[in-house]
């Protein structure tokens, strides 16, 4: 009986809302008065039009400006071939957590002028670090409201806000309060003046550096609920081991028809000292330049749980190659290379609870600026072609010279491989390894704690090498990445 007359007292909140909305008054639509865009420092006419697929003449043309005219920041341009579009450009740079249509809620615009400004094919298409523009008519306000992925109807949502579901629908230009997307990112106006701007509930803010191939990808966000995220990043990867005709030419190109697999990393946030969570993950050397998708989730207090998926750019990178190597054939024989490779990828995929490295590595030899090889070159081995690439660093030295470990760590494997030859590998928690290969004497055992710039093992010549030297590895997230950054200390 009592929940009968809540629902008709809601049903009958509902059309009297309804009715109300319909006696307001509408207000006369305002004449169009073109598309303004406000110069910003570093512009010239040129890079102004080539944001809107125009030409200086026409802006020219447009603005009554003259070639003696300078266009200064704060000049205020009419942009041309949007005469029926009114408003002033805002640009903005597509953050995590950022969807076109939440952008274009945030700004009150709508959506068909916001894919028309930025020359947008897809909605979906956006990706992280995109410099767009949204159209501002008023001076916005907003609390950002995620919708959860579990059920949430428009009439709960408002009621957590504190708000008219109707107002809630008017000014997200939704359907009805009864018509929510799971996922969905819809704004209210915000009367207090205090806007929250979370991207999810309790994380605030997320950037993502080092996308590029062969680099450490970490994601950093801020709030009292990042720590609680998971996430998966998809790469493609070109799978160069399979030769290919166009791989014979010199210099080496990747080909672009070259087969490809699909590799899902999963994300693991993990709390720092200063209150943020961070999350670390390689990204393979043979990424296709081009889109990864990251989906990051969470789940409130209540248990309600909420997803984003964003596209992010993996930047190209040219590392180079080798001169082509000869080596006895059974190094090569992926008979031997396939099962080895599988064995040290399952000892490294293990994500270890505690952070056991601090800062950039030590040095792993007496004479660390001495390099043979650098990470990422493409080689051929035995006239192959180049279906090969160094997955580390070589440096220099000669039989029994000390190897220090780079950081503190777990000794996970001491053993004799046919490519690697005595092999240290070394978990420093968090997903992060490093591999110590080709060793004439190895000196810890499994299971040893070991700590920044200990010996653990003499330089030697065991294994697919051409000389002694001692080859470092660095994994993160499953994946052989570029130990410059993590010798450096530019990776928290
Ligand atoms: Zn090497």
């Amino acid at each position: 009986m009592k929940f009968a007359a809540v629902r008709i007292f809601i049903a009958a909140a509902i059309v009297a809302s309804f009715v109300g909305a319909c006696l307001t008054p509408k207000t006369v639509q305002a004449q169009s008065s073109g598309l303004i865009y406000v110069v910003q420092k570093d512009d010239t006419l040129y890079s102004i039009s080539q944001y809107f697929h125009t030409s200086t003449l026409r802006i020219q043309l447009t603005n009554y400006l003259t070639d003696a005219d300078v266009i200064n920041p704060g000049k205020r341009l009419i942009i041309p071939g949007f005469n029926d579009l009114s408003g002033t450009l805002t640009p903005v740079k597509i953050g995590i957590g950022d969807t076109a249509l939440s952008l274009m809620r945030q700004s009150r615009s709508n959506s068909a002028s916001f894919t028309r400004i930025n020359f947008l094919t897809s909605a979906s298409a956006i990706v992280v670090g995109q410099k767009l523009f949204t159209i501002s008519k008023e001076a916005s306000n907003n609390i950002r409201v995620p919708v959860t992925d579990s059920g949430l109807t428009g009439l709960e949502l408002a009621a957590k806000n504190n708000t008219n579901p109707w107002t809630m629908a008017e000014y997200n230009a939704t359907i009805g309060p009864w018509y929510l997307i799971p996922n969905d990112i819809l704004f209210l106006p915000s009367s207090s003046g205090s806007s929250s701007n979370e991207i999810l509930p309790g994380v605030e803010e997320i950037t993502a550096t080092g996308l590029s191939q062969g680099k450490t990808l970490a994601l950093i966000a801020k709030g009292s609920g990042a720590a609680a995220m998971a996430g998966n990043l998809n790469f493609t990867v070109t799978d160069i081991s399979k030769e290919q005709e166009e791989q014979n030419a010199t210099p080496p190109v990747v080909s672009a028809i070259a087969p490809t697999k699909n590799l899902a990393a999963p994300l693991t946030f993990f709390q720092q000292t200063d209150g943020s969570a961070e999350a670390l993950q390689g990204v393979p050397r043979m990424s296709v330049p081009g889109a990864a998708t990251l989906t990051l989730t969470t789940k409130d207090s209540d248990g309600h749980s909420y997803s984003i998926d964003q596209n992010l750019m993996i930047k190209a990178m040219d590392y180079g190659f080798d001169s082509p190597m000869q080596v006895s054939d059974n190094v090569i024989d992926p008979k031997v290379t396939e099962p080895e490779d599988a064995f040290v990828f399952n000892l490294v995929a293990p994500f270890t609870e505690t952070k056991l490295w601090n800062g950039a590595f030590t040095p792993p030899t007496t004479t660390p600026t001495c390099l043979t090889d650098t990470f990422g070159r493409l080689r051929s081995f035995n006239q192959s072609n180049w279906i090969y690439y160094h997955s580390g660093f070589d440096f220099c030295g000669g039989n029994g010279d000390k190897i220090f470990a780079a950081a503190d760590g777990t000794v996970i494997y001491t053993g004799e491989l046919t490519v690697r030859g005595n092999a240290t590998i070394i978990d420093h928690g968090h997903g992060l390894y490093t591999g110590y290969y080709h060793q004439s004497k190895i000196e810890v055992s499994k299971g040893q704690k070991v700590t920044a710039g200990q010996e653990i093992g003499l330089i030697g010549s065991t294994g697919r090498v051409t000389g002694p030297h001692l080859h470092l590895d660095v994994f993160v997230g499953g994946v052989q990445v570029d130990p410059t950054e993590w010798l450096n200390g530019t990776i928290p």
